[in-house]
């Protein structure tokens, strides 16, 4: 026999996720994952299916009928959307500018495809001229994008870019992760094809999720597939028969996290989708003229910033690891570390979803103050009174 482990009972600190995901979530939220479990074919949890579906199409602002949370994070929504819409043989081009489109290519590579790139700066973002240009080269039958480049802060331009991608026969995958809840995101208006995103981040759920969404044109395409889904688990065609109408065992539905994807939809519901942009993009200024206070840039230029996502530069001579450890340590915040490129060279200060509040920016800026001083690393103005003046 194995002897049991010596292991103390679970406990967690209450900490401020200002980092690249997960956010903090909304107490309502939490609350609603320790409800009574129910079966994954009771009615009642089926109506909370329902109430999911078409919250999510409120929050993608899209009428597509083939809208629903896959059952794990937001890279399986990222599979899901590759390997239902492509099949080997096929070309596909994906945008690279940060480390989520390079995910995009590694997972469209293993799909069987044949990848093709368009590549642009770290921190910068593609124009409908360099895409048209790739359009034409490669004849792609999907052209993937991410909208909201966590590992770097950027948003996509979006006006025009389905109309463009069409005009060439070819379908619009984009990923949502970090923009869905957070910034404005119009799935129909701006003619996605497909589009998955995750829970922990603009939405404020736990991580263990990923709605996506599908188009009339990517549902014509993956009905005319020649082969199998190389995938089983994230075979579409069997997993929209258990959220339409027939209700066929596929796999079991994470019945808590559904519980929980509800109750952060609905806090998006009542606040108005308009309102939370609005709300994210208030207070990205109030960081933004407290970080300034420190001396500290954003390298993305002004128009194409993040709101939710703040990639800043860290100061000369400011060590990154002792300023996040100790905002960790002592000031119980998690700010996020460069990624990939950006790596020693960069924070990633996430305000997203629930976490996106007025206190929550001015802790961190005199969590941040307090660091700087107590390494002596300069504090050329009070963020505090820079801030002040944009609440
Ligand atoms: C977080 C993220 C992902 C991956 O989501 P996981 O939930 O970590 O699997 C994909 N794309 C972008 C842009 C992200 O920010």
């Amino acid at each position: 026999m194995i002897n049991p482990p010596k292991i103390s009972k679970l406990t967690t600190e209450e900490k401020l996720l200002m980092g690249p995901g997960p956010s903090n979530i909304h107490p309502e939220t939490s609350l609603a994952m320790s409800k009574p479990i129910l079966g994954h074919l009771d009615p009642d949890f089926l109506r909370i299916l329902d109430e999911n579906q078409e919250m999510l199409r409120y929050v993608f602002q899209t009428k597509n009928t083939l809208t629903l949370p896959i059952s794990a994070t937001g890279s399986a929504g990222m599979e899901t959307c590759i390997l239902n819409l492509v099949e080997p043989g096929d070309t596909v081009l994906i945008a690279i500018n940060g480390v989520f489109g390079a995910r995009m290519k590694d997972v469209a590579e293993r799909s069987g495809a044949k990848v093709e790139t368009l590549t642009a700066d770290w921190g910068s973002v593609f124009s409908l001229e360099e895409i048209e240009e790739g359009l034409k080269k490669f004849s792609p039958k999907v052209f993937g994008i991410v909208h909201a480049e966590t590992s770097t802060g950027a948003q996509q331009p979006m006006e025009g870019l389905g109309a463009l991608v069409h005009k060439y026969d070819c379908l619009l995958l984009l990923d949502c992760v970090t923009s869905l809840g957070g910034t404005k995101v119009l799935i129909d208006e701006w003619e996605v094809d497909a589009v998955y995103s995750g829970t922990q981040k603009c939405l404020s759920a736990p991580p263990g999720l990923s709605p996506v969404s599908f188009s009339q044109r990517a549902e014509e395409k993956m009905a005319g597939r020649k082969s199998k889904n190389r995938s089983w688990y994230f075979d579409l065609s069997m997993v929209k028969s258990y959220f339409g109408g027939e209700r066929l065992y596929h796999h079991t539905a994470p019945i808590n996290m559904n519980y929980s994807l509800h109750a952060s939809l609905h806090e998006i519901v009542e606040e108005g989708l308009e309102n939370r942009w609005k709300r994210h993009e208030k207070n990205h200024q109030i960081l933004k003229a407290g970080l300034e206070a420190l001396n500290i840039e954003f390298p993305v230029e002004e128009k194409y910033r993040l709101p939710q996502l703040n990639a800043v530069k860290i100061p000369e001579g400011v060590e990154d690891v002792k300023i996040r450890n100790r905002m960790l340590e002592l000031h119980k915040i998690e700010i996020g570390s460069g990624l990939g490129a950006f790596k020693g060279k960069y924070w990633r200060i996430g305000l997203m979803g629930h976490t996106s509040r007025a206190q929550n920016v001015i802790r961190c800026l005199s969590a941040l103050k307090e660091c700087f001083l107590h390494f002596g690393y300069p504090v050329p103005e009070d963020p505090i009174e820079k801030a002040y003046r944009h609440l």
